[in-house]
């Protein structure tokens, strides 16, 4: 591995950024260098220095950086001047990637949805999930949980626990009320049971709500990982009082924690399900929302919008499907490299007493006592040459999301990097 030579900070960067771009931009500010190629679960800077990416375009490129298989696929659909743009206009592409996602992904688990293209990011299918949900129930509200994560737009926003992401709203963010999520109270109090009372209560305030939103591993939010008692309660509980459930598995959807979908483990089949991130398998823009057949009660045109139809990612993700989900063993792979990765941050975790490890499948984190040790760790790691991000509230959490095909030999260069920097930090 190629070490930096300097500790990098954003005045290395070119000019033109500082100069420029908004004083918005994040990632740039942690891992301040200009990045120029990318191939599999390594990218490349302007002085020729490697990184290893346990980021993944935040779990958008769970098959790695222009992956060689799909790279192809892409390039022959260009070169033969495919219809790139298409708004939702009936392709060729777009109808090769239904019938592989009806072949590889939905028959095969007996999921009967419809899929609607509601834009090219997770948020415009959050924002088609939270309207449908509200058109086909004829309630306002939506129950979230807290530290959930649902995206940047109003209607994601309000169901999406981190202030500092609220604030930025400047408007009242309404109809969506906070519930505690799996774990919330550390197992003291049987967290489920208030929301269930609550329900019921005609007292309690809270209106009958449209919907709950959740995720199953909370990605932003901590690396919270539900179990699955608790998501069959839930959905137990929705059936019962005729509210929808919605998985949002954005980031933890495409294989991340072993099956293609997060809620396979628990058995339980939501009403509704967002995905987005590394559905187009190459890092190209594109979300789906899957919707129970009987609750498509869209107009047509009434969601819309001019990049619904980007025609190479239906292609990139077609080519994914046929080439990683054709059968088990790409999920079986996924589930013993969570297991090795698992190990090795245990092993961590039991040397530091400030330290525990949490996750599911490739999904994996540390969580620090000390939040601004979080932080520390990946500077060192980046100083040495790993790109990995801290997630949760407070930014407490170290939180891997390497590529699903990284090799094992990187998986275990990366966390010998990790435990250096846990070290160098302790
Ligand atoms: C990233 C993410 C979103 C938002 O997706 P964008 O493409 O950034 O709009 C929504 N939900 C979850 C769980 C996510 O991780």
């Amino acid at each position: 591995m190629t070490i930096a030579f300097d500790r990098l900070t954003e005045a290395d960067l070119p000019d033109v950024f500082a100069r420029r771009e908004s004083e918005v931009r994040s990632y740039c500010r942690a891992w301040p260098t200009t990045f120029e190629s990318a191939s599999g679960s390594w990218l490349t800077d302007d002085r020729g220095v490697r990184y290893l990416d346990f980021f993944a375009g935040a779990g958008s490129l769970n098959y790695g950086h222009n992956n060689p298989a799909i790279k192809t696929a892409l390039c022959e659909y260009l070169l033969s001047d495919g219809v790139v743009h298409g708004l939702d206009m009936a392709t060729v592409a777009k109808a090769q990637f239904l019938e592989e996602f009806e072949r590889l992904i939905l028959a095969p688990r007996g999921l009967g949805y419809k899929v609607q293209f509601p834009g090219p990011t997770g948020a415009t299918a959050v924002e088609s999930a939270l309207k449908l949900a509200r058109k086909v129930t004829g309630r306002e509200s939506i129950i979230s949980f807290t530290n959930a994560f649902h995206g940047m737009t109003l209607g994601a926003l309000a169901v999406t626990g981190n202030s500092m992401k609220r604030a930025g709203a400047g408007i009242p963010l309404v109809h969506a009320t906070p519930m505690p999520y799996d774990n919330y109270f550390g197992g003291v109090t049987e967290d489920f049971h208030w929301f269930e009372r609550v329900l019921d209560d005609s007292g309690s305030g809270l209106n009958r709500p449209a919907a709950v939103i959740v995720e199953t591993v909370q990605g932003e939010g901590g690396v919270n990982v539900a179990r699955s008692e608790w998501l069959q309660a839930l959905a137990q509980l929705c059936r019962s009082r005729e509210i929808l459930l919605i998985v949002d598995d954005v980031q933890m959807g495409c294989g991340r924690t072993g099956q293609f979908f997060s809620f396979e483990k628990s058995g339980i089949v939501p009403d509704i399900v967002t995905l987005s991130k590394s559905i187009s398998g190459y890092g190209l823009p594109m979300a789906l929302t899957l919707i129970k057949p009987e609750l498509d009660v869209w107009s047509p045109g009434e969601h819309n919008g001019t990049f619904r139809g980007y025609n190479p990612a239906f292609v990139t993700a077609a080519e994914t499907l046929r080439t990683y989900w054709r059968d088990t063993t790409f999920a079986a792979e996924t589930l013993a490299k969570g297991e090795r990765v698992r190990a090795r941050l245990e092993d961590m975790a039991a040397a530091d007493p400030d330290v525990s490890a949490r996750g599911r499948g490739m999904v994996q984190g540390l969580k620090f006592a000390d939040p601004s040790r979080a932080g520390r760790v990946c500077r060192e790691a980046f100083d040495h040459n790993l790109i990995v991000e801290t997630s949760g509230p407070t930014d407490e959490v170290v939180k891997l999301l390497p590529p699903l095909t990284t090799s094992v030999e990187d998986l275990d260069a990366g966390l010998d990097t990790l435990a250096t920097a846990m070290l160098r930090t302790a």
